[in-house]
């Protein structure tokens, strides 16, 4: 176990991205905690079912280590900012 890795989950944790941050390098927007336990890491775009990528959470994090600082977002929580540079902003679903 990596002390360094900020995920309660470990580095190779299925989770899910869109092609748009995978291929398009585009910024991650949206951040998903879903209550079954897996983490979605999104563009802010909308999105299709054959828009989904499979990736490890040590991935996404080398993708963008911003994500880091939602490591503690909870079951059921979810993130957005309107750009990159900006602060992430919690909501919860329930
Ligand atoms: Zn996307």
């Amino acid at each position: 176990m990596n002390s360094n890795f900020p995920f309660s989950d470990t580095p190779d944790t299925v989770c899910y991205t869109c092609c748009h941050v995978l291929n398009e390098h585009k910024p991650i927007l949206y951040v998903s905690h879903d209550e079954d336990g897996y983490w979605q890491f999104l563009c802010g775009g909308i999105h299709k079912e054959e828009d989904a990528k499979i990736v490890s959470l040590s991935a996404i994090l080398k993708i963008d280590d911003s994500i880091a600082a939602l490591a503690d977002l909870d079951y059921g929580e979810y993130a957005e900012a309107d750009d990159s540079d900006c602060d992430w902003i919690v909501h919860s679903k329930s």
